[in-house]
């Protein structure tokens, strides 16, 4: 857009240049063509004045031959050759200037003495005279002398006869020319159409088309110096080329052909037209050329545009493109505006159950109502796998509310549609722009729409969040219990707490679960609630297990040592350790290392790894199992695992989840459910502990079942090991 202005004074430029650079070729051809044909006429006069001057010297010639040939005769033979000799329009004379006499065709006669005086007085004893009127026929005349002593020979010519002889027209009958004298005195004219019948100088019609008084005077020099050239005047309105070529021998005379300027540069014109024609359609080639290099140029252009902005798989825009947009729509003031990061939930079992394909599919699905459900003013992106971007202006954050659960409640039915019955089909993190306390920009509302989504995955009521300071701080905290966990673990700030197992009836205590604390320096407790998640995002969680596994083993092995009662203790894994592959290998050299016999040590394996990759799951449960671990299932019922799930994998205990029978709204059939688990579990030779129970109620109810083992504060808490010792003694 910015080159506009000067594409436009180019082409204004470019035109000009052209434009000039025709009309100057324009000129010099016409220039030249008209030089050329000028000098076309010159050749055609001088071929005419050849011609008559060859004619008159023919004529003299022959009068020569006559004059010698009748001299001598007497008069009748004089009349008979003079009459065989005549012919139309020409008549031969005979004169004796001394007899003063005159012989033609017919008779003798006396010369008049001033005709005698006007023939005596020719210089030279051959030539040519002037047009004169027949005295007998009053036709005007040219005629041809020989002269010898007193004798002459005359040829007289009817002048039109010559006229037409000589033509005294050219290019195709368009020119004509006149014979002149040198003072401009018309002697014959031509026959054609345009050759004026009663002018008698040509000066009289130069000078009365008000030509250039200069030009005329030069032309009135050229012929008094028998010059030959040409020169331009108006003539019948018209511009007229005149040249001239004297005849030669015969003094003073001249050929002045005329012919109009117009029509000796028709030719030029067609030239003309033709080249511009010509230029007219070359530069339009070279238009369209550059027209369709552009167009291929601009297709190519948004083509690599499209790749740079977009994402190819959902058509919207990538990543960078929403940024850059984004960042400029934070500029608009008068707005509020918000980003909602978007995330599918389980997109990855969807992929994997029901293959890539389909898994494309409904991330176009998705692109398709978030283009469709987004105001006017906002912009969509797809981030990666099954995140995406949306940013819009709203008056009230219900507004936000609102276009989440029209997103979600279209995205639901077209998952409900194909199949696919999920309890949450996605979440949204919505950051607004107005509660940034911080830098305002667009990584900033990202961060934050981020930050609020992973909040949303925490409390697991509702399917969107809204970013506030307080996400901030915890991002805070978080960093600062990353800062010190390294140097936490080398001061043996983790410490090891043990929560009892009991039988139904309270009276035994049959195992107990290792679980840990963090215990800081000045005393305070924090609990693994708070920095567990936060280990499992940095990976810290690796050495903090098997610190609390080895922990486990020494106070074990003291025991056994000290052969003292012991009971199996649950430690737990994060799932992070079955990505390790020495994973096994450590906890095997550990359990080695302090000799604990087989079976003490239970690895309590959470229920949402099974949503990963069951079958890697399996083959490590089996190599654990076939080393001596205790394997449990933790947490379950929290999640996705069914019973079905359980029979494929071979557990040794199910830990029913505290939430599970927390569930009071439904007791009845929550029971139900509870009691049918414990009872395939039973079947399938799998033992079951009941966690979290805090009620006689719910003890009393699993006393009605074939549960196993409690775990709860209603017999113990997680006690310090000393403690744990005591109760266990
Ligand atoms: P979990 O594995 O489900 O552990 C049981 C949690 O339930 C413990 O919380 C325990 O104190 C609590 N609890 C037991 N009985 C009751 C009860 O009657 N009522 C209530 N309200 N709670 C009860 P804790 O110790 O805060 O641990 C929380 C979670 O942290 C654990 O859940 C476990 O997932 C994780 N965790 C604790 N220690 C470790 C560890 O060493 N490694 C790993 N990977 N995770 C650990
Ligand atoms: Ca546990
Ligand atoms: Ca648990």
């Amino acid at each position: 857009m910015k080159n506009k202005p000067i594409i436009i004074i180019c082409s204004i430029l470019a035109i000009g240049i052209v434009g000039m650079t025709m009309l100057t070729y324009v000129n010099f051809v016409r220039g030249s063509l008209w030089e050329k044909s000028v000098y076309d006429i010159l050749e055609s006069t001088t071929a005419e004045q050849k011609s008559f001057k060859l004619y008159v010297e023919k004529d003299v010639e022959n009068l020569t031959s006559i004059l010698k040939g009748v001299s001598f005769e007497d008069e009748e033979v004089k009349i008979s050759i003079l009459q065989k000799l005549e012919l139309e329009g020409i008549n031969y004379v005979y004169v004796n200037l001394k007899e003063k006499t005159f012989i033609n065709n017919s008779d003798k006669e006396q010369l008049p003495d001033e005709e005698v005086e006007k023939l005596k007085a020719f210089q030279s004893d051959k030539g040519i005279i002037k047009p004169y009127f027949n005295r007998n026929t009053g036709v005007k005349m040219v005629a041809v002398y020989v002269k010898s002593g007193d004798e002459l020979i005359i040829k007289e010519t009817r002048a039109d006869y010559i006229a037409e002889q000589f033509s005294l027209s050219f290019y195709n009958d368009l020119g004509f020319s006149y014979i002149v004298d040198d003072t401009g005195n018309v002697l014959i004219r031509a026959n054609h159409k345009n050759a004026n019948r009663t002018m008698q100088n040509l000066f009289d019609i130069i000078d009365l088309e008000g030509n250039d008084k200069k030009t005329v005077k030069s032309f009135e020099d050229a012929l008094l110096n028998h010059q030959k050239g040409y020169a331009l005047f108006n003539y019948h309105d018209d511009a007229n080329v005149f040249c001239y070529v004297p005849v030669g021998d015969i003094d003073g005379w001249y050929i002045v052909s005329i012919i109009q300027n117009d029509v000796i540069m028709t030719q030029a014109n067609h030239i003309i037209i033709f080249t511009i024609i010509l230029s007219l359609i070359i530069i339009g080639a070279i238009g369209c050329i550059v027209f369709i290099y552009r167009h291929d140029n601009r297709k190519h252009k948004n083509e690599i545009m499209y790749l740079a902005y977009y994402d190819t798989l959902t058509n919207l825009y990538n990543y960078q493109k929403f940024k850059e947009e984004g960042n400029k729509k934070i500029k608009d003031n008068s707005k509020n505006w918000a980003v909602i990061y978007i995330d599918i939930a389980g997109f990855k079992i969807i992929n994997d159950l029901n293959g890539y394909k389909y898994g494309d599919k409904i991330l176009k699905n998705l692109a398709g109502i978030l283009s469709d459900s987004i105001p006017y003013q906002g912009i969509t992106c797809h981030m990666t796998a099954d995140k995406f971007l949306l940013m819009c202006d709203y008056k009230e954050k219900q507004d936000l509310v609102d276009l989440c659960a029209k997103i979600y409640q279209k995205f639901y039915l077209d998952l409900k549609s194909d199949g696919i019955e999920k309890e949450r089909v996605m979440k949204f993190g919505i950051c607004c722009l107005e509660d940034m306390i911080e830098i305002k920009n667009i990584d900033r509302l990202i961060d934050g729409s981020h930050l609020a989504l992973t909040e949303v995955n925490m409390n697991r009521k509702d399917y969107y969040c809204f970013y506030n300071y307080t996400m901030r701080e915890r991002i805070m905290e978080e960093a600062a219990i990353e800062s010190k966990m390294e140097k936490a673990l080398e001061n043996k700030e983790f410490t090891l707490y043990l929560q009892p197992k009991y039988n139904v009836q309270g009276s035994h205590i049959l195992g107990a679960e290792a679980l840990v604390r963090w215990i800081d320096k000045s005393g305070n407790m924090v609990m693994p609630g708070d920095f567990i998640p936060i280990f499992e995002k940095n990976g810290f969680i690796l050495k903090l297990d098997e610190y609390v596994f080895e922990s486990v083993c020494e106070h074990l092995a003291g025991r056994i040592k000290k052969q003292l009662p012991v009971v199996s203790v649950s430690i737990n894994v994060s799932r992070l350790h079955f990505y390790q592959a020495d994973f096994l290998e450590r906890y095997l050299n550990i359990k080695n290392k302090y000799r604990i016999p087989d079976y003490l040590l239970e690895l309590e394996i959470t229920e949402n790894i099974l949503l990963e990759d069951m079958k890697k799951v399996q083959e490590a449960i089996v190599e654990l199992q076939s080393n001596g671990f205790i394997c449990s299932i933790d947490d379950f019922g929290s999640g996705y695992s069914s019973l079905n799930a359980l029979k494929n994998l071979s557990f040794d205990v199910i830990k029913l989840d505290k939430l599970f029978l927390d569930n009071t709204n439904n007791t009845e059939r929550s029971e139900e459910i509870i009691k049918s688990i414990i009872d395939m579990a039973k079947q399938i030779n799998i033992k079951t502990v009941a966690e979290g129970i805090e009620t006689n109620e719910q003890l009393e109810f699993l006393k009605k079942t074939d549960c196993d083992m409690i775990q709860g504060y209603i017999f113990s808490r997680p006690l310090p090991i000393h403690e744990f010792e005591k109760l266990l003694n």
